[in-house]
């Protein structure tokens, strides 16, 4: 999956250019920057794909959630609702907007479950931030529509799935705001990165402002304006943003090599009556980063993992016993085990999730087994890591 197994001489060159110049800021410094803008063509690259109005390219894709929410004004005692099954991100972004996570289940899509979602809300909820993990998108229209009937934002993490489609448009397009991720193991890699998209104008004003200090960058004198609001710094480097200019023209032939790569573990597990896949309420639009299946039972699905380790297969995940994808190990966020004091508005808003009920999750995530499909390999390669996989898998039922 990660863009960085494909890295050639093509990122070198687009590095190479900004050291030519020096010109390591992505803002000022006309003169000196051979009119070089990495960013600013980073940015165009994303705005086109997603098909949004605007792009704002960033540090990571947790500086993008954040801002994200920042910009929409959420915060201190507003609620917003993410799913069970996620990477840390999503909630630690959520905090650092000063607003409050409420946890709800997932369902057979690993996303959000728009029925789980409705019941979590209150008259605080201001967002709902479904997750579109594992490269590919959550039930969407139910949400959307929750949305509209509660007059609540969208906010897409789409950090995990960028260059997936949902019925036709990319998705962090389809919402209020939607967040990308280019960190080191996204399959568009910056080595850190991240961006925000809406088509809404003064949103993207005021995430461009919040993201650099609050200041405006209308004109070229970074600074000279008046400053509406504090922001902070999570502005993107130019050497980080001209990785991510190489490796955006890169995205059809990366969708197109893991969607190769994904078939024959797809075909190979089809013919084992006890493996069920994940529902994908896209399948077209599947990047295919990951295959993921349910196995009969949680020890089962323990077992395939470790037999498929066992026989040499990468990137296998039991995401149930893992402590950064999945609510049951999240024991710090639970135990409310933070490094400073964190608002009292923030800690008394919060439910005991050391005592919540994610059965309904757990029905799902314990039973769960994903693949990482690599970019690199040859698709002869695939087709034996698929049947290392289906065979460790039989072996254990
Ligand atoms: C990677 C990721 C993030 C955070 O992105 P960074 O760029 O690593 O900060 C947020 N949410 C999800 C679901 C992710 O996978």
């Amino acid at each position: 999956m990660p863009g960085f197994e494909l890295f050639d001489e093509k990122e070198r060159k687009e590095v190479a250019e900004v050291m030519e110049t020096g010109v390591l800021m992505r803002y000022g410094f006309k003169g000196v920057r051979a009119g070089r803008w990495k960013a600013r063509e980073m940015e165009e690259a994303i705005r086109a794909r997603a098909g949004t109005k605007h792009a704002l390219l960033l540090a990571d894709g947790t500086a993008a959630l954040t801002t994200a929410l920042a910009a929409l004004g959420v915060g201190s005692g507003d609620e917003v609702v993410m799913p069970t099954f996620t990477f840390v991100a999503s909630f630690e972004s959520i905090m650092a907007a000063g607003a409050t996570p409420i946890l709800a289940d997932v369902d057979d899509t690993l996303c959000l479950s728009p029925e789980a979602a409705l019941k979590a809300l209150t008259p605080r909820t201001k967002v709902v931030m479904p997750v579109h993990m594992c490269g590919a998108a959550a039930d969407m229209d139910a949400l959307r529509k929750l949305c509209e009937e509660r007059g609540l934002f969208l906010v897409e993490d789409a950090c995990q799935a960028f260059g997936a489609k949902y019925k036709g448009k990319f998705v962090g397009g389809l919402g209020d705001a939607g967040c990308y991720s280019f960190d080191f193991n996204k399959i568009v890699t910056c080595g850190e990165g991240g961006a925000v998209v809406t088509d809404d104008d003064a949103l993207y004003q005021r995430a461009d402002m919040y993201h650099d200090h609050g200041h405006g960058h209308d004109n070229d004198d970074r600074g000279a304006e008046g400053h509406p609001f504090p922001g902070y710094n999570y502005r993107v480097s130019e050497l980080h943003a001209a990785i991510g200019c190489a490796q955006i023209l890169k995205l059809d032939d990366f969708l197109r090599r893991q969607r190769r790569n994904k078939k024959p573990f797809k075909d190979a597990l089809s013919a084992i009556p006890q493996v069920a896949f994940r529902r994908l309420p896209d399948s077209e639009g599947d990047s295919g980063t990951f295959l993921s299946f349910f196995m009969p039972d949680e020890s089962l699905a323990r077992a395939a993992a470790q037999a498929m380790k066992a026989a040499g297969v990468e990137g296998v995940f039991h995401w149930y016993d893992n402590n950064w994808h999945y609510v049951r190990n999240w024991n710090h966020f639970k135990e409310r085990r933070f490094a400073n004091p964190i608002s009292a508005n923030l800690l008394e808003g919060m439910p005991d999730y050391s005592k919540a009920d994610f059965s309904a999750s757990d029905r799902w995530m314990s039973r769960c087994v994903s693949i990482s499909i690599k970019l690199g390999w040859e698709e002869k390669e695939a087709v034996s890591m698929a049947e290392k996989a289906a065979n460790a898998i039989k072996s254990v039922l």
